[in-house]
């Protein structure tokens, strides 16, 4: 099965996408998480992306899609796409290179969240640069003061989760992402959840939709 994950930053992507690849045995290619990795590790690519993560502008489409090709292979099972694709451009390519090597796509899941509460969220949100955890300070605080409860490093605050960037790419967001919304809700793959409930409630409507569509499809 190979799935998407869509919705503006801090919907909540990348902790459903953690929920369900685990339970759903799903590669998890998150280009975001590749992009800083390079990133930290400066890299050839790291170094070309830096400007455009820092600043909240997207990678251009065709290098993202290049990413893509590299994290998948023949023996690649299922995947769970977190983060891409971001525009109606990369979708299309996405679409024909799957169509190319015998792939489809069975599900888009859009997590629906209003700006507000993504906004309280991101600024709210840490990260362990060690073993990549996210916290919220409010929602799911870690048990000491900043540090991660596994590696005991002190947390971050992504440098694109800072108040003026996060406006930025919400703006990048409603510019560039959100038309991807009409693209694919008019196929039959498409589902609508509620953003703002509890990680557990939003992964357990999930599974179901997929359990349904599975059953379904056959
Ligand atoms: P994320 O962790 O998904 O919020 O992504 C962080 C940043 O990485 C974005 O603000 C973009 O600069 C870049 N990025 C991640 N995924 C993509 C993509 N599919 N297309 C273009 N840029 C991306």
């Amino acid at each position: 099965m190979n799935i998407i994950l869509l919705g503006c930053p801090g919907s909540g992507k990348g902790t459903q996408a953690e929920i369900l690849c685990e339970k759903l045995q799903l590669l998890h290619v998150a280009t975001g998480d590749i992009f800083r990795e390079e990133i930290g590790k400066k890299t050839p690519l790291g170094l070309e992306v830096s400007n455009y993560l820092s600043s909240g502008r997207l990678v251009p489409d065709n290098l993202v899609m290049e990413v893509i090709k590299l994290k998948l292979n023949n023996e690649t099972k299922g995947v769970l796409f977190d983060g891409f694709p971001r525009t109606v451009d990369q979708a299309e390519q996405l679409d024909n290179y799957f169509e190319q090597t015998g792939r489809r796509i069975e599900a888009v899941i859009f997590l629906n969240i209003i700006e507000q509460e993504v906004i309280q969220r991101m600024s709210s949100r840490r990260t362990c640069p060690k073993c990549g955890k996210i916290y919220n300070l409010i929602t799911n605080p870690p048990k000491g003061l900043n540090v991660c409860d596994e590696c005991q490093v002190e947390l971050m605050l992504r440098e694109d989760d800072k108040v003026g960037v996060i406006e930025k790419r919400l703006m990048v967001y409603k510019d560039l992402t959100e038309p991807l919304i009409s693209y694919y809700k008019a196929t039959n793959i498409f589902f609508e959840v509620d953003g703002k409930d509890s990680p557990d409630i939003v992964s357990d409507r999930i599974i179901s939709f997929l359990k349904n569509k599975v059953l379904k499809d056959g």
